[in-house]
């Protein structure tokens, strides 16, 4: 199949054909007018001529000679009229049905002579001025002929870029812009399929991150799984030694589990499951749920509360409060308190939970919501959880329309708030 390698865009060809013959209707026009306003001022010099001829004749002869020159000058369909001392003659035929007549009368010694003919107002238009304006139609053609294709060719090529682009996005490189650049909808396209792009690119990065944290999460209680039970084959160690590590990193893949999963049904959240909450009876439950825990460990922990209610989704409220108390215990010292506290603070619902633990430095607060990010101290701790309690957290809030607020100073204890609006 032939392929035409620049088609004329179909409008450009509509303008172009429609404007030539637009502007050689009025180059007639014009012309003609200009033709005719000739003929016509020909036609008088023509006339002017004549009758100086023929006063010069009338005044130096008869009427007879006027008729000689009449024959031998006037051209066809002229009338001339000669009247002397009252006595007309008419020289030529009648000029009936002749719309422009053109009459020129001179007074002679003892009378006039009129001379009527008439005006060729045909249409003929000077041939140069057909010429030119058909010589610039051309040009204009021509030039317009040669910016389509030039826009033509300019259109392909950026279109072979954003085909390319989009092949190499197909194939997982996530790199492959347009740019900016050629005909408008094309930079438009160009814009939003970069935009696409980079956001692939950026949640293609944070995939291979979180792979990679997550190898690296559970390499080292794997490794030591792995280390322990072989110590029990070869029999290096008693089972009851092994048995106590074994249960730890046993409970630490299956919080990793079980957290990773709480990571995955947030991101795969569909509908939203409002109701109407009594969120001070939620953050009351919880305290009676986790007060004996406490009560084991020494930490002395405190509820207040005030009645609040609220449309939004209970159990996600529960997720953000299971971790803030769950890291309170984790991070606070026996002999230390906790304190749950559920308020309404202008129009927003603040539930928060406080510990005069150990307490976050400035440059890990913004940090421990980061996936797998766990201070120092804590790292060092038995205790020390998946780093990814904050995480989910801050996902959770997110999608209960509020954000989570933290105070905290090193040694002195943190404060960890909830903040949902309430209208
Ligand atoms: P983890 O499961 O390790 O607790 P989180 O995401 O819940 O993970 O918390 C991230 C880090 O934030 C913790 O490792 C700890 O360093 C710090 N952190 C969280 N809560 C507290 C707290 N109440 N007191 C001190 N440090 C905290």
């Amino acid at each position: 199949m032939s392929r035409r390698r620049f088609p004329i865009n179909s409008r450009v060809v509509v303008v172009g054909v429609a404007s030539t013959i637009a502007a050689l209707l009025v180059t007639f026009i014009i012309a003609g007018t200009i033709g005719s306003s000739r003929n016509a001022q020909s036609q008088r010099v023509e006339n002017t001529a004549m009758i100086e001829l023929l006063v010069r004749t009338v005044s130096g002869g008869s009427t007879e000679s006027v008729a000689e020159y009449h024959k031998l000058l006037l051209a066809e369909n002229q009338r001339v009229t000669v009247i002397v001392h009252g006595h007309s003659t008419i020289f030529g035929d009648p000029l009936i049905g002749v719309q422009h007549l053109f009459t020129m009368s001179v007074p002679i010694a003892g009378g006039s002579i009129t001379i009527s003919s008439p005006i060729d107002k045909s249409f003929d238009p000077p041939f140069e001025i057909v010429l030119i304006t058909l010589g610039v139609l051309l040009i204009v053609l021509g030039s317009l002929f040669l910016a389509n294709r030039s826009a033509n060719r300019q259109t392909r090529s950026r279109v072979e870029d954003a085909v390319r682009a989009a092949e190499r996005v197909s194939l997982g490189d996530f790199s492959a812009r347009i740019g900016s650049g050629g005909p408008e909808p094309i930079v438009r396209l160009g814009a939003a399929f970069d935009a696409m792009a980079t956001r692939l690119e950026s949640i293609d990065r944070e995939q291979r991150e979180f792979l990679a944290d997550l190898a690296h999460e559970i390499a080292t209680p794997i490794q030591a799984l792995s280390g322990f039970s072989q110590a029990v084959i070869d029999g290096t160690i008693p089972i009851d030694t092994a048995q106590a590590a074994i249960e730890s990193q046993t409970t630490r893949l299956s919080e990793l589990l079980d957290e990773l999963t709480q990571l995955r049904s947030l991101d795969a959240r569909g509908e939203s499951h409002l109701s109407e909450v009594d969120l001070e009876a939620v953050a009351h439950s919880l305290y009676v749920e986790f007060k004996p825990i406490a009560n084991a460990a020494g930490i002395d922990m405190q509820f207040r509360g005030e009645s609040v209610t609220l449309l939004t989704e209970q159990k996600l409220v529960e997720t953000v409060l299971r971790n803030f108390i769950t890291n309170a215990l984790r991070y606070t010292p026996s002999g230390k308190r906790i304190g749950i506290r559920c308020r309404l603070v202008h129009q927003r619902v603040v539930l928060s939970v406080s510990d005069t633990g150990l307490g976050i430095a400035p440059e890990h607060q913004q940090r421990i919501f980061d996936r797998f990010y766990r201070t120092t101290e804590a790292r060092d701790r038995i205790s020390g959880g998946t780093g990814l309690g904050l995480t989910i957290a801050r996902r959770a809030a997110h999608s209960l329309g509020g954000h989570i607020e933290l105070e905290s100073e090193p040694g002195q204890g943190s404060d960890f708030r909830l903040v949902l609006p309430h209208d």
